[in-house]
């Protein structure tokens, strides 16, 4: 999409299939004709790569947010973005005095997009700036790392978000508000596929201090994640086996692929595989006692596809990062929630969850969470 005047247009369209409730509220808002007077979250990049650059394109089309500054370590990339996205130049920062935001009453929220194993400790800074933290997952490397986040957020009166974009996708917004109607009946079930075939092995994925891990810290966590929203509870134990065939493109702390399972208080299981070996592999499957939902592509960028036991999945495709922003706006100003939560919490648990999925494939033994 690339236009704000595309995106009305689109959700204009649509508007009649979505749901009211559940809807995430930014699509609503947009829909109802009016311009938008309400604030404005002015938000600064950490981390000018991939993701980052689409989180910015996602970013053009948003009324609650807006990009208004940069933290990089290259200075060439800061002149693009500052030509591409009209970004003053006191916006401006690098890793090494970016605390200096603090001063910069311009700046509402920083989003961390960078390898994993600096989140923490850019997270915690960010946050003793005053500003809010929204940072890309996994949140961290390790729970103990994620809690020392939340703590720092606390004591810093900041809100501390997790880029779980899927939370405010409308087909997953619908399978959840399903379920949370009962319209599944009991879930029993649920498989997580998530995987793809990684490429150069010079990346910071494939280096366990940058990444602190491997497929499970990248692709993985949205099994992890989704087996929770999809059935609406919290494992209580997990096993896991690992394979490698390439143990030097996958060394040791990097893991290629696991195969896991949870088992959750209501008596539901979850069977899941996460790697960095296999293509094709975004899909996921919730069976409850009255129906089913399958989703296949289930977290990509999209469109996401799926149907469940009463049809075709058939809510719009608006890109998932201007969505997410909205309503990250819409948080942080309004306190309105997502269908599912995206806090620091919501981090916490799924970096637990994975520090016991390693532990599980490292001693071949079920833990208890
Ligand atoms: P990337 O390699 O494309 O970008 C990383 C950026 O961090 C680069 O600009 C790089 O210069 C910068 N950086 C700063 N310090 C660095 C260091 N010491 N080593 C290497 N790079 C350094 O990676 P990416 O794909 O943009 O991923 C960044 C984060 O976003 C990761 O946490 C990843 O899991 C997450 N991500 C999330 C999604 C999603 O859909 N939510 C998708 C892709 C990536």
């Amino acid at each position: 999409m690339s236009s704000r005047r595309e995106f009305l247009e689109k959700l204009t369209v649509s508007a009649v299939s979505l749901p009211i409730l559940y809807s995430p509220a930014s699509v609503l808002a947009a829909c109802d004709g009016q311009p938008y007077k309400g604030p404005v979250l002015r938000v600064a990049i950490m981390g000018l790569g991939s993701y980052g650059n689409r989180v910015a394109r996602g970013m053009e089309s948003c009324k609650r947010a807006k990009l208004v500054g940069v933290i990089s370590g290259t200075p060439s990339k800061v002149i693009d973005w500052r030509k591409k996205y009209d970004i003053p130049e006191k916006n401006c920062y690098n890793y090494k005095n970016f605390d200096q935001v603090k001063n910069n009453p311009d700046i509402d929220a920083v989003y961390v997009i960078t390898p994993n194993g600096l989140h923490c400790e850019q997270a915690i800074r960010v946050a003793k700036a005053g500003k809010h933290v929204i940072c890309e997952k996994p949140m961290a490397i390790n729970a103990e790392e994620g809690e020392r986040m939340v703590k720092a957020c606390k004591a810093a009166g900041v809100k501390l978000l997790v880029g779980y974009r899927m939370h405010f996708e409308p087909k997953t917004v619908e399978v959840i508000r399903m379920r949370k109607a009962g319209e599944f009946g009991k879930t029993k079930f649920f498989q997580g596929q998530s995987g793809f075939v990684i490429g150069d092995p010079t990346q910071w994925r494939l280096n366990p201090k940058l990444s602190g891990g491997g497929a499970m810290m990248d692709i993985g966590v949205y099994s992890i994640n989704g087996s929770r929203y999809m059935l609406g509870e919290e494992p209580i134990w997990v096993t896991a086996q690992e394979v490698k065939t390439d143990s030097v493109k996958f060394k040791e702390g990097i893991d290629e692929t696991i195969t896991f399972q949870m088992g959750f208080p209501s008596g539901a299981i979850a069977s899941c595989l996460s790697t960095y070996a296999m293509n094709n592999l975004d899909r996921f499957f919730l069976n409850g006692e009255k129906g089913f939902a399958e989703m296949q592509p289930s977290t990509g960028y999209g469109p996401i596809e799926g149907r469940t036991h009463k049809g075709k999945l058939t809510q719009p495709h608006i890109t998932h990062q201007t969505l997410q922003m909205d309503g990250m706006a819409q948080l942080i100003f309004e306190g309105v929630q997502p269908i599912a939560p995206v806090d620091g919490e919501e981090g916490l648990k799924d970096l637990k969850i994975i520090d016991a999925i390693f532990l599980a494939a490292k001693t071949g033994k079920k833990v208890e969470l």
